[in-house]
């Protein structure tokens, strides 16, 4: 998997004195396990249990941080297989020192390769606590927030992030970062007097010590392991709604809570719990103005909105600061409580979050706030250089492909079945994707919707989403001829591979004073590249107009230029 690491891969840490280390063989992984305990599991001295390397999942972190000294302890809580073992090998990006197994100093504990092993005595199955002590540097990697950083608020005051995304919890220390792992979390964070800290879950704030509890619904480490802090943070409650308390977070001159309508943002709790169920992570919803690089970011009960994203009203969204909130809430249920299979399963959590939000914009929002959601969509679509799953092996750094699942994602995976099934059927398919607590593959979910629309779906997905390099969107070319009222509308798609596309193509045939839509279905397997329908208009065709609503991906034949102008715009990650 790939791992996005700003601090190289760290190397050496230190050899606990006076305690006895792990056999030879066993450091160097070669060891089966033969070994049986006489006592209980753990490190340091003491009875000699099993030998080998550990196979065993962390079920839990608890993060201690000081962010002035910022200092970091973290313990994992350890779920040991059987036969046991003396070594546990996890990722880890940054030196740590003073490693201890159930307590007890670690023989040995070196940083390798962006993996700590830490070896003791010997852990029979069941629970092994791993602790170790890391200073996490400031420091962000790519242009955007990942790492721990200190910016400048926009009432001139200071604001903290730690932010782990997907693959990088291991910056922080010992960490699990495949994302398709649903974890506990506790947090205890030490801070100056007065400085108002975020972390997820259930928070308790204090005046120089705040702590936040994650367990019972579990999330990810991409989303969960991260706080954010910000002295000049203004707590205002803003609506209660679906039971759900949502209240803000800003700084003195901050605009969103100002930009939203909070009986609109109360219509959105109920119109979301309705379809997904209760908010996941408890009453508390926080949502936090500051100075970030994404629009937004959805840490569990905690929202993080760009606090300058009301200057964004009207482009690329009509209400970009209401739909990036709607967004991110989505995201609670779809990305935090359901996870990623796997980094190339990307899409699904954001083309939901997308999807969702353009339900809601057509459904409650303010007329054309939906159909601009679709124009920005279908445009950035046109500039993927990935396929929205990804079948490249190796799989590319996600870096580099996330950004084009924005667009295609809730493009092709809904809006463009939607046109065919009907929205309740894609809203059901949704609903039961997210039902349980998991990790979701885009696999899974096209079993949902073959359920839900009751149609086989294969050949729709190897077409618009499997794929490996730059994807081959179809182009669609439009004819049409005149006799009496009736008009022919044929429609042709075409691909340099002469891959043909699942799809329904809407056509407006316009005249001087009326239109008429033809609908030409092209179903989901597709033979042939070339259909007509037949509509009725009783005034000459003064034009044509291709996929006019925007609810198709395609390059559009019918243009001066034979194809559509490029996309002039780009997308935005959030
Ligand atoms: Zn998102």
């Amino acid at each position: 998997m790939h791992r996005m690491r700003a601090f190289g891969s760290g190397l050496l840490v230190l050899v606990a004195a006076a305690v006895a280390g792990c056999s030879e063989e066993a450091s160097s992984g070669g060891g089966s396990g033969a070994g049986v305990s006489s006592g209980g599991g753990g490190g340091g001295a003491g009875p000699v249990g099993p030998v080998g390397p550990i196979s065993g999942e962390v079920k839990r972190y608890d993060v201690a941080f000081d962010l002035t000294t910022m200092a970091l302890r973290s313990t994992l809580s350890i779920d040991v297989a059987e036969p046991g073992g003396d070594c546990f090998d996890i990722d880890c990006a940054l030196e740590v020192s003073d490693v201890t197994l159930n307590g007890n100093p670690a023989g040995s504990a070196e940083v390798l390769d962006g993996k700590l092993s830490a070896c003791g005595t010997g852990s029979k199955a069941g629970a092994l606590t791993l602790a170790a002590h890391a200073f996490v540097p400031e420091g962000t990697a790519g242009g955007l927030d990942v790492g721990f950083s200190r910016s400048k608020n926009l009432a001139g005051g200071s604001f903290a992030y730690l932010l782990s995304w997907v693959g990088g919890c291991d910056r922080f220390g010992p960490c699990d970062d495949d994302p398709s792992k649903l974890v506990e979390f506790g947090f205890n964070i030490t801070h100056a007097p007065g400085n108002v800290v975020l972390c997820p879950g259930a928070l308790v704030p204090g005046s120089t010590n705040t702590t936040c509890e994650l367990s019972g619904t579990l999330a990810p480490t991409y989303s969960a392991y991260a706080l954010a802090a910000d002295p000049d943070w203004v707590r205002t409650p803003f609506v209660k709604a679906a039971g759900t308390d949502l209240v803000f977070y800003e700084v003195p001159g901050g605009k969103l809570r100002a930009t939203l309508d909070a009986s609109a943002v109360g219509t959105m709790l109920e119109w979301l719990t309705t379809t997904l169920g209760p908010m996941p992570y408890g009453p508390e919803l926080r949502v936090a103005g500051a100075p970030t690089a994404w629009f937004g970011f959805e840490h569990p009960a905690n929202i993080l909105l760009r606090e300058d994203l009301p200057n964004y009203d009207g482009d690329p969204y009509a209400n970009t600061t209401m739909h990036v909130l709607v967004h991110e809430v989505v995201h609670q249920w779809a990305g935090d409580r359901s996870t990623l299979a796997s980094e190339a399963d990307f899409v699904w959590k954001e083309a939901i979050a997308e999807y969702l939000t353009y339900v809601f914009e057509d459904e409650h929002g303010a007329p054309g706030d939906a159909a601009a959601s679709l124009a920005y969509w279908d445009e950035i679509a046109l500039g993927a250089d990935y396929h929205p799953r990804p079948m490249d092996q190796p799989t590319p750094p996600l870096a580099k492909f996330y950004g084009d699942v924005y667009g295609p994602g809730p493009m092709v995976l809904f809006v463009q079945l939607e046109s065919m099934f009907g929205r309740p059927a894609i809203l059901a398919a949704i609903a039961a994707f997210l039902a349980e607590p998991g990790s979701r593959s885009v696999e899974e979910l096209r079993a949902a919707l073959e359920l839900a629309t009751k149609v086989e779906l294969k050949a729709y997905f190897d077409a618009w989403v499997f794929g490996t390099g730059k994807p081959e969107w179809p182009t669609v070319g439009v004819e049409t001829s005149q006799l009496g009222t009736e008009v022919t509308v044929t429609v042709t798609q075409s691909t340099p591979s002469k891959k043909l596309h699942g799809c329904l193509v809407e056509v407006d045939v316009v005249g001087a004073s009326k239109t008429a839509t033809a609908l030409v279905d092209f179903g989901v397997t597709p033979t042939e590249a070339k259909k007509s329908v037949t509509v009725s208009l009783d005034e000459p065709i003064v034009k044509v107009v291709i996929d006019p609503r925007n609810r198709l991906v395609s390059w559009h034949a019918a243009t001066a230029t034979q194809e559509r102008a490029r996309p002039r715009r780009k997308a935005i990650p959030f």
